[in-house]
C-alpha cells in the first residue's frame, strides 16, 4: 500500500511540473519582452510622451512607434466617434493611437461648434478611459482664417485633458499652398502659445505645406518650443519617393515627423490602391519609428475608407466588413505591433546592395558582418534581438560604394544578457543618387555560448 500510495504522490508531482513549465515559460516571455504583467494598457506603459531630437520617446526615453486609424471628417461621417468603436479599433486592430478629425468647414465646427467637439470630446473620454492615445485634429484646410476658434477650442481640450498623458494636439491638418514662414508659422506660434499657457507638455503636431507635405521647408525654419512633431501626410498611390526624400530632408535637419494622415489610394482618397507603394512607405516609417494614422475609419464608397457601406458604427466588424485598404492596414498594425512577426522580416523589392551571412555563425564571441553597396549612401547597420528590441547601432553613417567589414562582439555588449540566442542584424541602405532609393534587409545570426 506504502508504494502505492508514493507511486501516486510522484505520478501527482510530474504531472504539477508539467503543467507549471509553460507558465513558467509564458511569464518568462513577458519579462523578456519588457512587458510587466501589470501594464494592462498602452499608456500606463509608455506614459508621457516627448520629442526627443527626430524621435518620439516613452516616459523612460525609449523610442516610440504608435499606429492607428484616423476618424474620418466628424461632420460628414461622424458615427463612428463612440465608446464601441473605439473600443474594437484597440481590442480587435490593435490602435495605439486614434485621430479624431474635428471638420472645420463646410457645415463642420463653424457651423455646428457644440455638436461637433462633442463627437470629439466622446472620442478623447473613450481613449483615455480605454488607455490609449488620441490625436486632436483641426480638422481645416484653411485654420489661418480661423486662428481664434482654434485658440479657444484648444484652450478648452488643454484644460480639460492636458494633463493626460493621453493627448497629443494636430493644430493644423493640412494647408494649402500657402507660405511656411509667413502663413502657416505665425498661426501656429499663436496656438502654440495658447496651449502651452495650460499645457507645458503633450506633443504638439503642427501641419507643413501642400497638404502636409512639404515638412523639408518646414524642417529649414522650425518652431522654437518642445515637444513639436511636423505632419507628413502621403497617399500612396500618389506620392512616391519624392516625398521620401523630402521627409528624409526634414529628418536630416533634426525636426521630428508624424504621419497623423496617409491613405493606400491616389491622393483624392479613391482610385487605385497601391499596396507595393504603400508597403515601401511602411518600410520607410517602420525604419525611422515613425508614428502613424491610417486615412480613414469610414464606410464611404472610396478606395482608402477601411469599410464596406453599412459595417456597424459600434466595431464588431467581419472580415466581410472591411475594405481592401481595411483588411491590408489592419494586418499591417497588428504584425508591426508584434516584435517577432516575421512579416516585419519581409522585404518584396530588389536591393541596392548585398548583405552577406555573417562569419562565423553561429559565434562566440565574435562575428564579422559584410555588406557591399552598389552606390554611395547613407547606411544604418543595426542590432536586434528575438524579440524586435534594437540593441546596437553599429554603423550611422554616409558610406561609399564598394565593400565594408563591421565587427560585432556580444560579449562587450553591455545590452546582451542572454547567455546565447538568436539576433538579426539590419541594414538600412539610402543611395544618395538621383533616384535616392532606400533599401533595407534583416538575417539572423546565432550567439552560442
Ligand atoms: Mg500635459
Amino acid at each position: 500500500m506504502k508504494s502505492q500510495k508514493l507511486y501516486h504522490v510522484l505520478i501527482k508531482t510530474c504531472i504539477l511540473i508539467v503543467l507549471y513549465i509553460p507558465l513558467f515559460y509564458s511569464t518568462n516571455h513577458l519579462r523578456n519582452a519588457g512587458i510587466s504583467e501589470t501594464d494592462s494598457t498602452v499608456v500606463e506603459k509608455y506614459g508621457q510622451l516627448r520629442v526627443q531630437g527626430t524621435q518620439i520617446v516613452d516616459k523612460d526615453g525609449k523610442p516610440v512607434t504608435l499606429r492607428g486609424m484616423s476618424l474620418f471628417w466628424s461632420q460628414w461621417i461622424g458615427k463612428y466617434y463612440n465608446y464601441d468603436c473605439i473600443q474594437w479599433l484597440r481590442d480587435d486592430w490593435e490602435c495605439t493611437v486614434v485621430r479624431a478629425s474635428l471638420g472645420i468647414e463646410p457645415d463642420g465646427y463653424l457651423t455646428n461648434p457644440i455638436a461637433e467637439k462633442n463627437k470629439v470630446l466622446a472620442v478623447i473620454d473613450a481613449c483615455i478611459d480605454l488607455g490609449i492615445y488620441v490625436i486632436v485634429d483641426w480638422h481645416d484646410h484653411n485654420a489661418q482664417n480661423h486662428q481664434q476658434q482654434a485658440k479657444e477650442f484648444f484652450a478648452e481640450i488643454a484644460k480639460q485633458y492636458g494633463d493626460y498623458p493621453n493627448l497629443i494636439y494636430e493644430i493644423f491638418n493640412e494647408p494649402l499652398q500657402v507660405s511656411w514662414t509667413n502663413v502657416i508659422k505665425p498661426y501656429a506660434e499663436a496656438v502654440i502659445d495658447t496651449i502651452r499657457f495650460i499645457d507645458q507638455d503633450n506633443i504638439i503636431i503642427v501641419g507643413t505645406p501642400t497638404w502636409s507635405q512639404d515638412v523639408d521647408i518646414a524642417s529649414q525654419s522650425p518652431l522654437q518650443y518642445e515637444n513639436i512633431a511636423y505632419a507628413l501626410h502621403f497617399y500612396a498611390a500618389t506620392h512616391k519617393q519624392f516625398l521620401r526624400n523630402k521627409a528624409i530632408t526634414a529628418l536630416n535637419n533634426g525636426i521630428a515627423l508624424w504621419v497623423s494622415e496617409f491613405g493606400t489610394s491616389e491622393s483624392s482618397g479613391n482610385g487605385t490602391l497601391d499596396s507595393t507603394e504603400t508597403d515601401i512607405w511602411m518600410n520607410f516609417m517602420e525604419s525611422r519609428k515613425i508614428s502613424w494614422c491610417n486615412w480613414s475609419v469610414a464606410d464611404k464608397n472610396e478606395t482608402s475608407a477601411a469599410l464596406k457601406s453599412g459595417a456597424s458604427q459600434y466595431g464588431n466588424w467581419s472580415d466581410a466588413d472591411l475594405t481592401r485598404s481595411g483588411s491590408i492596414i489592419r494586418g499591417k498594425i497588428k504584425s508591426f505591433n508584434d516584435p517577432t512577426s516575421t512579416d516585419n522580416l519581409q522585404v518584396d523589392f530588389p536591393l541596392n546592395f548585398k548583405l552577406y551571412q555573417n562569419y562565423p555563425n553561429p559565434f562566440n564571441p565574435q562575428t564579422t558582418i559584410e555588406y557591399e553597396l552598389e552606390g554611395n549612401g547613407f547606411v544604418k547597420l543595426e542590432i536586434f534581438d528575438i524579440k524586435g528590441s534594437k540593441i546596437r547601432t553599429l554603423i550611422d553613417d554616409y558610406q561609399p560604394k564598394g565593400l565594408h567589414k563591421v565587427l560585432w562582439d556580444g560579449n562587450t555588449d553591455e545590452n546582451v544578457d542572454a547567455s546565447s540566442g538568436i539576433y538579426f542584424y539590419h541594414l538600412f541602405f539610402i543611395k544618395t543618387d538621383q533616384s535616392s532609393e532606400f533599401q533595407n534587409e534583416y538575417k539572423p545570426m546565432v550567439l552560442l555560448k
